[in-house]
């Protein structure tokens, strides 16, 4: 089945609404992992905006689309790092909701001097996120992508539903980036979401953990595989594809997932075949592997424009 939205949208007018999660992200270099009880100097700290559904938004902005976040955040200074980088991208943040009592989401990544990360995260003011009113979160929208962790738990899981639900009564396409919590912790919860989108994305790890837990992602509509330094693989009706990645140096593959996701939706909103959306998304996957960092290695349209419009790839123009 297509997964096109049914209707076309004027180029970049429509909004992709994306729910799910909102962080900062800390991120530390160790001089050596400690151990309990330490008192360990870091050699390096950075703090950024993160939490894949507010990366997705971000990068969703910065390619030239039209993204809205439904987060939740808190009343710390966490939230102000957080929402910097999807505030300087653009992205409509009216629905994003503040916590009078729960921290900010935050996810500590330790880095150990061989490069390993250790990570400590702490989901915080996300899971309380409460109902959205359904005309305001709608309005101009031609998409619901959903980060899968916004369907783990709490309210902010109900909210997820009844979204999902008000997407299907519009006739909007849905999407999910689906996440190990919920493949592993949640495989019923997985199951149902694969079957209900119009394009599911799981990358290595995720699909081998779908396999483990008897979550049949070629249930999907459309499947995209994330291959990492392979591009992607785009399933639809018992057929799959390759579409190889872009060659590049890469340093840092945080957020690589994110950034596709969101090449891929721009493109499909825009009209695009899934195979034609995903060398969209591998280009902007590619090129945030270039460059440390989650959200501040977003590339722009012109940068995701110039690697396709170089590399000889039709799809530029859809940018
Ligand atoms: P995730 O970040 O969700 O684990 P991947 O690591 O598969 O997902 O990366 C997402 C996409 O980013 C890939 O499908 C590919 O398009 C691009 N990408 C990631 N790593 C590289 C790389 N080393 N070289 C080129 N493209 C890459």
């Amino acid at each position: 089945m297509d997964a096109r939205p049914r209707q076309r949208y004027h180029a970049g007018a429509m909004f992709v609404l994306v729910v799910g999660d909102a962080n900062a992200d800390l991120c530390a270099r160790l001089a050596r992992f400690p151990r309990e009880g330490d008192d360990s100097p870091l050699a390096g700290l950075d703090w950024q905006s993160g939490g894949s559904a507010l990366n997705v938004a971000t990068a969703l902005a910065r390619l030239g689309g039209r993204a809205r976040l439904a987060a939740r955040v808190g009343v710390d200074p966490a939230a102000e790092v957080a929402l910097d980088a999807p505030r300087r991208a653009g992205v409509a943040l009216e629905l994003v909701q503040r916590d009078p009592s729960l921290a900010t989401g935050l996810c500590f990544a330790a880095v150990s001097p061989g490069g390993e990360r250790t990570f400590f995260s702490y989901r915080g003011a996300n899971v309380a996120l409460a109902g959205v009113d359904a005309p305001a979160a709608f309005r101009d929208a031609a998409w619901l992508h959903l980060g899968a962790h916004a369907l783990i738990e709490g309210p902010q899981r109900a909210t997820a539903l009844a979204l999902i639900d008000e997407a299907e009564r519009r006739a909007l396409g849905v999407s999910v980036d689906l996440c190990l919590p919920l493949v592993r912790g949640a495989p019923a919860e997985a199951r149902a979401i694969v079957a209900r989108a119009a394009v599911a994305f799981a990358n290595e790890r995720e699909s081998e953990a779908a396999e483990a837990a008897g979550v049949a992602l070629g249930a999907a509509r459309v499947l995209v595989e994330k291959l990492g330094a392979r591009g992607a693989r785009v399933c639809r009706s018992g057929q799959g594809v390759g579409v190889p990645a872009f060659a590049v140096e890469a340093r840092d593959t945080t957020a690589c997932g994110d950034a596709f996701v969101a090449g891929f939706l721009l493109a499909t909103v825009r009209g695009a075949l899934p195979e034609h959306a995903a060398v969209v998304g591998n280009a902007a996957g590619a090129l945030t592997a270039t460059r440390p960092g989650a959200a501040p290695a977003l590339p722009s349209r012109d940068e995701v424009r110039g690697l396709l419009v170089e590399r000889g790839a039709s799809e530029a123009s859809l940018l």
